[in-house]
């Protein structure tokens, strides 16, 4: 099978380390892809636009495409590749929505009845600062829109909420078009549900829990992500109910609609005093999460892949290795502002032992790697636990000459003191 995978991140280097294990590929093929994913699949370039990338898969004969990130998801490409005749892992562009507007998936999560923070839409500046002034702090302030992990706004005054409807609406006597959500704070910890689903079926990953903030102790600003660990102790009981008040009424409920959502459905959740609610809803892997997960996915992805497009997802067991899998993401320094660019970094020529590189911002030159973007490189750690998984990541992270990198020294610390805790 003539593989493609879309993307340049960490997530893509992972999907295609773990497509290409697969004995149904022949020919794996990444669009645009970065230097590490080059050393497993063939480069196709791409400007972004979608229905180029849509003729190409046509016209190369391309059995299966695995989309990653959600911006071409919105933009419609699984739609365009399903109108050629290409298969796609990945949902079609209304099914997107539940990442690509806010809005929307609040007001999904309201049509059924599914938990979530009490919240309200503002498209008028005005309107929005009124309601601040009564809301009362903390209180959560969010572009409705794509904003690559960086549109929301935990405010803990007023001001501060203010100054984040201004950013997204524009001030008051000057109003841009946008549409913000402001809802209720919430409190208790993080955990991602990933899901897969063919419309009908679905299917939980393991739980994993990501850490959004640049610093330790979760300081600092929002990140795309900074690490994350998996398995994360749900326990059974919680992860039923993330299953049937969550994920079963969200997808038989877009449905219901006409919508049938196929590919990978992404649950932030948060566990608070009065049981899980739902933070946000995105329509593919989480990055860093799919790096910590491919690795303890036993199940071959390409038939995962398959069984999802083909709609017969029943008809697949998933299978995982007993192990834990930690992910610590290095940063360029400014990040998330400003990264730097071309900066040198070098990776060790043998991993250490249960280490996995996976690279995301970086670029080759004449002179070796150099970084160029903002999460420059993934390292996972694998062990027969997560204290043995986290001090392999960190003994990867170490092996890399990167002296300005940035990373959270503290990735896992939460989950380790929530484990003795319940023990
Ligand atoms: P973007 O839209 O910019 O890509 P995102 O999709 O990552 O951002 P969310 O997951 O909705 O945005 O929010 C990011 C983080 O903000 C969450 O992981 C959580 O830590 C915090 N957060 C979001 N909503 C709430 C809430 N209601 N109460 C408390 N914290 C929240």
């Amino acid at each position: 099978m003539k593989v493609l995978v879309v993307g340049s991140g960490g997530r893509e280097h992972a999907l295609c380390w773990k497509a290409k294990q697969s004995p149904r590929v022949h020919r794996l093929y990444a669009a645009p892809g970065n230097p590490g994913i080059a050393e497993l699949a063939e480069l196709v370039a791409w400007s972004g636009e979608i229905s180029e990338l849509a003729d190409w898969a046509q016209t190369n004969q391309i059995d299966l495409v695995l989309v990653g990130p959600e911006a071409p998801l919105v933009e419609g490409l699984a739609d365009a590749l399903e109108e050629r005749g290409v298969r796609v892992f990945g949902p079609r562009a209304k099914a997107a929505m539940i990442e690509g507007s806010k809005a929307f998936a609040k007001s999904v999560m309201e049509r059924y009845g599914i938990p979530t923070a009490r919240y309200r839409v503002f498209h008028d500046a005005l309107e929005a600062l009124e309601y601040l002034e009564k809301a009362g702090t903390p209180i959560v302030v969010k572009d409705s829109g794509l904003a690559a992990g960086k549109g929301v706004t935990v405010a803990h005054t007023v001001h501060q909420a203010k100054q984040a409807v201004a950013n997204i609406l524009g001030p008051a006597d000057e109003a841009r078009s946008g549409e913000v959500v402001i809802e209720e704070f919430l409190e208790g910890p993080e955990v991602t549900v990933l899901a897969v689903t063919d419309g009908t079926t679905i299917k939980p990953l393991i739980p994993s829990q990501d850490h959004k903030r640049l610093r330790d102790g979760d300081e600092g600003p929002m990140t795309g992500g900074m690490g994350a660990v998996a398995p994360y102790p749900l326990g059974e009981a919680l992860l039923a109910e993330v299953q049937h008040r969550v994920l079963e009424p969200l997808i038989a409920g877009m449905r219901a609609e006409g919508v049938v959502y196929k590919g990978v459905v992404y649950a932030g959740i948060m566990l608070t005093q009065d049981g899980p609610k739902v933070l946000e809803f995105n329509a593919r892997f989480g990055d860093p999460e799919c790096q910590t997960l491919m690795p303890l996915l036993k199940t071959d992805l390409i038939e995962l892949a398959l069984a999802v497009a083909e709609g017969r997802l029943h008809t697949l067991e998933l299978e995982w290795h007993s192990q834990a899998s930690a992910c610590v993401v290095m940063a360029a320094p400014g990040y998330p502002d400003a990264p730097k660019k071309g900066l040198p970094l070098k990776l060790p020529k043998t991993p250490p032992q249960g280490v996995l590189y996976f690279q995301a911002g970086t670029k080759q030159t004449s002179g070796g790697l150099v970084t160029n973007g903002g999460r420059v490189l993934s390292v996972v750690g694998l062990g027969a636990d997560l204290p043995e998984a986290l001090e392999r990541a960190y003994a990867g992270v170490e092996a890399v000459d990167f002296p300005q990198a940035q990373y959270r020294r503290d990735i896992g610390r939460k989950v380790l003191s929530r484990t003795f805790l319940s023990e």
